[in-house]
């Protein structure tokens, strides 16, 4: 049993959130799903018109946020042709609103299952994903913890199509798990990706070098630089190359590593500086390193004890990791709620917490000295630690 330092002891009580995650605004939408869920009689099944008013009905109640007298009504289309999909596409929106991210998980499955097609009518014709029809996916369902193995309970439910950059073979569905004991949120849908495919889960698109972010990794690797004892700096999941290329010109002696080949290729065109094209995890590295940079990297992957186990391989007593990742509980994303882009991006396997996130590197042999927001990205926690 490790002693948690003081520091990441209080980390959780610092910013403890409230624990129940049903605000009080809503609880007579969750008691309504929770009677919805005990009802097993088949539904009426009603004409089109009546059908019409009825949707209509639901709709404008649920504009005025008025959901326990929008869900009956929805609920009770849920067999009729032309309505039950849409229907229960609605039902599931607001179960995750209501707090029951397990039931709108069901809902919007079983919505897409009933209607593949639905896409036509979610999306106006000029939309890419307009035509796009709905294939069952291969999951694995990932139920528990990465962290600590244990069983999760479903946190929040969304329909990630509506992201611009949702890659096609995704599972449309996105079920985030909560694991209490580590305070920790992942992915339960691990769609089964094809090699070709493996850069969706680490780099939605190969964009432009971000020329805003020069500074601010400057004043980042210059505070790094007064901790570590060397100048040896590496830096796995380089994207488009605005730290690495930043560290390099602030001289510090630079390994990059990236999985995707086309942001190696980018780099080499754009800075004229080679990094290494390869899996950080299984990548035979021949040195240990005085900096450790993983900006934005994490949140990526879906085995996070691997991953900052083998960067404890590749560090020595006094090492500095600094890690950026998005908070689920940052500031930006409790302002945004329901609209944080992050709760519906495709490429995240998982979302950390101040806590979780200093308990694993805590774990790993890494004493935490510095926690910051994010000046670069909105909603990530910026974390210095050392190795002991
Ligand atoms: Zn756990």
């Amino acid at each position: 049993m490790v002693t948690l330092p003081t520091y990441v002891q209080n980390a959780k009580r610092h910013i403890s959130l409230s624990q129940d995650s049903t605000p009080n605004t809503y609880k007579a939408a969750y008691e309504c799903l929770q009677s919805i869920k005990k009802i097993d009689d088949p539904a009426q099944k009603y004409d089109h018109e009546a059908a019409k008013q009825i949707y209509t009905k639901a709709e404008t109640h649920s504009s005025k946020q008025q959901y326990d007298l929008a869900l009956p009504l929805y609920y009770s289309l849920r067999e009729t042709l032309n309505f039950s999909a849409m229907s229960l596409f609605r039902m599931a929106g607001l179960a995750n609103i209501a707090g029951d991210a397990g039931y709108a998980s069901v809902c919007f499955y079983k919505a897409f299952e009933i209607e593949p097609n639905l896409n036509r009518r979610l999306f106006a014709k000029e939309h890419s994903l307009h035509m796009h029809v709905y294939e069952k996916m291969d999951d694995r369902r990932a139920e528990t913890c990465p962290l600590c193995g244990r069983a999760g309970r479903p946190y929040w439910c969304y329909y990630i199509g509506l992201r611009p950059n949702y890659p096609k073979s995704f599972n449309p569905v996105r079920t985030w798990m909560y694991c209490e004991p580590c305070h920790h949120l992942w992915s339960a849908e691990m769609t089964e990706y094809n090699e070709a495919e493996a850069p969706l889960l680490h780099t939605s698109v190969v964009t432009k070098a971000n020329p805003g972010r020069f500074t601010a990794y400057s004043r980042i690797l210059c505070s790094l630089r007064e901790h570590a004892m060397g100048n040896a700096l590496l830096e796995i999941g380089v994207g488009e190359g605005e730290c690495i290329s930043v560290a390099r010109e602030l001289l510090y002696d630079t390994t990059g590593i990236d999985l995707t080949k086309e942001c190696v290729d980018y780099i080499k065109k754009t800075f004229q500086m080679d990094v290494i094209h390869g899996d950080f995890l299984t990548h035979p590295f021949e040195q240990l390193f005085d900096v450790i940079v993983l900006g934005d990297v994490i949140e990526h992957v879906r085995d996070p004890q691997a991953f900052i186990k083998r960067t404890a391989e590749l560090s020595h007593k006094g090492t500095v990791l600094w890690v950026s990742t998005p908070s689920f509980e940052s500031v930006y994303s409790l302002y945004l709620g329901h609209n944080d882009p992050m709760r519906r991006e495709p490429s995240h396997c998982g979302y950390f917490s101040h806590f979780s996130l200093c308990s694993l590197l805590d774990a790993h042999g890494f004493d935490v000295i510095a926690y910051e927001v994010s000046a670069q990205y909105y909603g990530s926690m910026e974390v210095t630690a050392i190795k002991r």
